[in-house]
């Protein structure tokens, strides 16, 4: 495999562990749920389905997930939900955007390992706000050559990047294959995906490995992927 002259990161659940940020504040309304009467676990189940289909027309707004936290209660506490607790929970469930999500095992080696080797670029995605505080909280921004918040990746968001950089051999590194692989593969980047523990949207159908797709089991393989190709 060729050396990459850029690598793009995506950041949520890549470099930064965003989704136990859900977890935990699913965890908070799911409490106050329960004080409510209802069945915690049921209330879980119900918040997650409705959060999948919530996506459809709300993608990444940060108004989703809360919104689907009270559409659960509402539903399953029908006809006794209360305003009060519904307010309680989407207090409970905005708390995902004012945490501080925590990197994962070797970020900052990885990253700036590479950025001392050659331009290492942010692609990240979702509402401008909550990824600057991300970007802002994880410490590694000045390690970045750029970084781009974007509201989808597609492969023209990809080609623009490698363009920019005059990349012939860039590499995309991310969790999500619809997001952060296919658009890439599709602007000439080798894509390389890496597991996280995410929800299912994150790990549909993917293809089988290739010299231009790789998967990782974690982000710290990613250095040694770098170093395979410099022998
Ligand atoms: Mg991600």
């Amino acid at each position: 495999m060729n050396q990459p002259d850029l690598v793009v990161f995506d950041g949520d659940d890549t470099l930064w562990r965003a989704e136990e940020l859900y977890d935990r504040a699913r965890d908070l309304a799911g409490e106050i749920a329960k004080k409510d009467g209802l069945d915690k676990k049921a209330w879980t189940a119900r918040q997650k389905e409705i959060d999948l289909r919530n996506f459809e027309t709300l993608g990444l707004s940060p108004q989703r997930f809360p919104k689907s936290c009270v559409e659960a209660y509402l539903e399953l506490a029908k006809p006794n939900g209360t305003s009060k607790t519904a307010e309680k929970i989407l207090t409970a469930a905005q708390t995902v955007f004012s945490a501080t999500a925590r990197n994962f095992p070797g970020s900052f080696d990885v990253v700036s390992h590479l950025s001392s080797q050659l331009p290492v670029v942010l692609l990240t995605k979702g509402d401008s706000k909550v990824q600057e505080k991300r970007v802002d909280d994880c410490k590694l921004r000045h390690l970045f050559f750029a970084v781009y918040i974007v509201e989808q990746k597609t492969a023209q968001t990809f080609l623009e990047i490698s363009e920019r950089l005059n990349a012939t051999r860039p590499w995309s590194v991310g969790n999500s294959y619809p997001s952060d692989i296919k658009p890439a593969l599709e602007a000439n980047y080798v894509g390389i995906w890496v597991d996280a523990p995410v929800w299912q949207h994150e790990r549909r159908s993917r293809p089988n490995t290739s010299d231009s797709y790789i998967e990782l089991d974690s982000l710290e393989q990613v250095l040694e992927l770098y170093r395979s190709t410099c022998i």
